[in-house]
């Protein structure tokens, strides 16, 4: 409490900043890192019951990958990632040289003086999003049947976030159902997943919106491309209260991706055409965080419906 500070200032604390640092306090452990943190097993039930209810509703004929937290830097680098999004991408970066370089180096740390001019960045940067290393890996396998492809993806990811709202993390889960085909597949494919989603928010008796979106490009050509993605309805978003109803959070989106990654990647059609992909993206950590602020912290006390839809 500030010096200044009277007993009736502290008696009209913020009530929905109280409730956060409760979830908060109960859910995350802090790292020492702003957006980093230690989930404890009560915010773990969540995510793993949320897993095994997207797992559920996984289409047939959907092959499953797990990514690591780390990817390929030239992969980011063509995926368009470092001209959309360069403020957001974390570069692995580590020490080069002989014995004595490196030696020099940590030498200069412990006579407490800097030691991070000598860091020299890797091959590797650090995953921005669960579906960029699945491209270049199909593509590589040749043309997409005349079924379509669909992949079952996660990956831890990394966005270097400029603030660190209960909801922002600079590491989180990401997991994602991604198709590859013909426009009107991809397209058909992210229609279905817009209504079954929905249907997941309702069993999960989660109240939500369903909005047009955009992605947070970078410099100053963001706003036109920005709006160019919301006129042809490229990205939409369910929208949760989190931290509040008026600023909800974006828990799902539902992308289409037209030809931008097919056309990168040289990923085709079994006809020869350039092919067209989607994808549904769940944030696992929003949806757990959704979970406790909407329904309390006591897991015994969540609707009944919701129990059952996540066998708790
Ligand atoms: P695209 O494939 O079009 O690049 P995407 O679907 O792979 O997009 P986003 O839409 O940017 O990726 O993110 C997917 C989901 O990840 C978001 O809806 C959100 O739930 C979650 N997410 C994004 N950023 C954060 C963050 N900083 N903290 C926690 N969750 C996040
Ligand atoms: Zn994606």
């Amino acid at each position: 409490m500030l010096a200044f500070e009277s007993d009736a200032d502290t008696a009209r604390t913020d009530t929905a900043e109280d409730r956060l640092e409760a979830l908060g306090r109960a859910l995350f452990a802090p790292t020492g890192s702003n957006g980093v943190h230690a989930r404890t097993a009560l915010f773990e039930t969540a995510i793993e019951a949320l897993s095994t209810l997207i797992t559920a509703h996984r289409e047939a004929d959907t092959e499953v990958l797990r990514f690591a937290p780390v990817m390929s830097r030239h992969q980011v680098e063509k995926s368009g990632y470092l001209h959309g999004f360069p403020h957001l991408l974390g570069c692995v970066c580590g020490l080069q040289g002989d014995e004595a370089e490196i030696h020099a180096a940590v030498g200069r740390f412990n006579g407490g003086e800097d030691w991070i001019d000598a860091l020299r960045a890797t091959d590797l940067v650090l995953t921005p999003a669960a579906c960029y290393p699945l491209y270049p890996l199909a593509a590589a396998r040749g043309a997409v049947p005349a079924g379509a492809l669909k992949f079952d993806v996660e990956s831890y990811c990394f966005r270097r976030e400029a603030t660190h709202e209960i909801d922002r993390f600079q590491a989180f889960r990401m997991r994602e159902f991604v198709c590859m085909g013909s426009p009107r597949q991809a397209f058909d494919f992210r229609s279905r997943w817009l209504a079954r989603a929905q249907a997941i928010a309702d069993a999960l008796a989660l109240p939500y919106r369903i909005a047009p979106a955009s992605d947070p490009f970078f410099g100053r050509a963001a706003k036109l491309i920005a709006q160019s993605q919301v006129e042809q309805s490229l990205k939409f978003e369910m929208l949760i209260a989190v931290r509040s109803a008026a600023q909800p959070t974006a828990c799902m989106s539902f992308n289409c991706h037209r030809d931008h990654f097919a056309s990168t990647w040289g990923l085709h059609t079994e006809d020869g055409e350039v092919a067209h992909t989607a994808c549904v993206a769940f944030g696992m950590d929003r949806l757990a965080l959704a979970l406790f602020a909407t329904h309390g912290l006591d897991l015994a006390r969540w609707p009944q419906r919701t129990r059952q839809s996540l066998a708790l």
